[in-house]
């Protein structure tokens, strides 16, 4: 059922590259759809000195591709927009930001909810939400909502400073933590196939799973964002975030029910249970690498913007081992990394082989049964596939994997809603089942943090894969050690 929304909403860093290429028009795509209609008013700050109708023509060049009807439902749209400039760091300009949510709140009715949307550099964030509260921008009347951008610290100890700041103002279940991957159709899709389906969950457990693997792969380098990443590099950038809560939703026990609550109390127990390495287990079952230069391009190191002799990882791969009874030995595989073979995201989920296979003939020695692997497919393409042991068709007895598979057709996968469309309307709804909660950070942090104490001490030989590969060799190393191997792999 489509629900009209009603809110204030203000957007942080609103000349910004994010507010222009995914929140105006995700927000514009609410619109269309009528989760907002006559009741929402929106202020863009920025120190940029712009006009309302300068930031109005903004937005409406930011909706791209649409049909000439839908270029005057755009400008209607727009018209909802108003632009202040503002430093955030001068507590003075707060007062007029203020003046103008009542002016709009009134104006479009909103209730009194307002929605301050972060869409600044991180350095930014605690100083805001403090003004906010100091200036009285946080109210009784309606809601007040808090959208943070990654990323949420670049440690433990600076998340958790983070933490402090915005809880100093907000309340835990004000703060919406954006994790764009928690908006991606296939990933939702993890609790409906694990918790809509009998033959799926009474078989997801140690006793039935061999290893789980997620793959989060991109064909890219680091383009213009070298500079930020070499200070991050893969393992914050991506690990730390979507893998650990892609891994968390699929680790998980069951939800008493699906609620933002009850999905969080179970995400943070797994990741609670997920073994934090020392260093020396930390260097056996972790890998990290990165790229080199291909034939039209160039290693990591003489990007623009890197330093010659960066230790960035540009590449992921570990073994995460949860201590709890669902899960005690069984390996989730993870790996990630920049200018591999293809952009894509998928997770296999491997099976145990039969214990016995009855059809190894005598005269069929070498014969041997495949493991049933649930793929799901995040994108590219979203579906999912069971690989199943068939009969080969004809005279004598041989089996042959098939896959039993249903992908999205084409135009539905049209229809799918871009993530930052979902989480925004998800935060306009008050339900946070799609953002990262402060205790599944932290306890990130804390994995990540244990393997940092290694990585930044040991000085890595880099580069060590090439672009195009699915990274360097150590990666299938780690899984051959373990009798296993990757699903995926190059030209399959
Ligand atoms: P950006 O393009 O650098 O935009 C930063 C914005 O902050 C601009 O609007 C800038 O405008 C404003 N700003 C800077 N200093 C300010 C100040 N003192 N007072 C008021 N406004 C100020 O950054 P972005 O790429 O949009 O990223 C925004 C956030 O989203 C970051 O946390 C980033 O990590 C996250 N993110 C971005 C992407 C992406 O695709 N871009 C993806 C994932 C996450 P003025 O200079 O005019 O003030």
């Amino acid at each position: 059922m489509t629900r009209e929304n009603k809110a204030v909403f203000t957007f942080f860093g609103a000349s910004g590259d994010l507010a222009k290429r995914k929140l105006y028009p995700s927000l514009f795509k609410l619109y269309q759809k009528g989760y907002l209609k006559e009741h929402f008013g929106v202020i863009g700050t920025s120190r940029a000195k712009w006009s309302d109708e300068k930031f109005q023509g903004i937005v409406s060049d930011s909706i791209k591709g649409i049909s000439e009807t839908e270029k005057g439902q755009a400008a209607k749209f727009a018209s909802h927009f108003y632009y202040i400039a503002h430093d955030v760091t001068d507590k003075a300009h707060y007062a007029a930001l203020n003046d103008l949510i009542n002016q709009l709140n009134k104006q479009y009715e909103a209730q009194g909810n307002r929605l301050f949307y972060f869409s600044m550099a991180p350095a930014f964030f605690s100083v805001i939400a403090l003004n906010l509260k100091s200036e009285g921008l946080i109210t009784d009347e309606g809601y007040n909502r808090l959208v943070i951008e990654k990323p949420f610290g670049r440690d433990y100890d600076t998340a958790k400073q983070l933490n402090d700041a915005l809880t100093a103002s907000f309340e835990e279940d004000q703060i919406y933590r954006i994790d764009h991957y928690l908006g991606k159709e296939m990933i939702q899709n993890i609790e409906a196939l694990r918790f809509g389906n009998t033959i799926i969950e009474s078989l997801w457990n140690n006793r039935y799973i061999d290893n789980i693997q997620v793959t989060l792969s991109e064909k890219l380098g680091v383009e213009e964002r070298a500079s930020y990443y070499d200070t991050s590099g893969a393992l914050r950038d991506m690990v730390q975030n979507h893998i650990l809560q892609i891994v968390s939703q699929l680790a998980m026990e069951q939800p008493v029910a699906f609620t933002d609550a009850d999905v969080r109390v179970e995400k943070v127990k797994a990741l609670r249970s997920m073994r934090v390495y020392s260093p020396s287990a930390a260097a056996t079952n972790l890998v990290r690498g990165q790229y080199d230069a291909g034939e039209n391009s160039n290693a990591y190191r003489d990007e623009d913007g890197v330093p010659a002799d960066s230790a960035t990882e540009t590449f992921v791969a570990g073994k995460l081992l949860f201590d709890n009874y669902r899960w005690s030995g069984v390996p989730f595989y993870i790996r990630t990394g920049k200018k591999l073979a293809d952009k894509f995201t998928r997770i296999d989920v491997v099976f145990k082989k039969p214990l016995i296979d009855i059809f190894a003939f005598p005269q069929n020695p070498n014969a041997s049964l495949s493991e049933n692997v649930l793929t799901i497919y995040v994108e590219p393409n979203s579906g999912f596939a069971l690989r199943v042991n068939a009969k080969s068709t004809g005279q004598g007895f041989e089996t042959e994997p098939i896959n039993l598979d249903f992908f999205q057709d084409a135009d539905k996968e049209k229809e799918v809603p871009e993530p930052y469309e979902r989480l925004l309307h998800d935060a306009l709804e008050g339900n946070s089942t799609n953002f990262a909660s402060w205790s599944e950070v932290a306890y990130a942090w804390k994995f990540v943090d244990a393997i940092r104490k290694l990585w930044d001490i040991e000085v890595p030989r880099f580069p060590n894969y090439i672009p195009g590969s699915m990274g360097p060799a150590a990666s299938d190393e780690l899984l051959q050690r373990d009798g296993r191997s990757w699903v995926y792999k190059l030209n399959q």
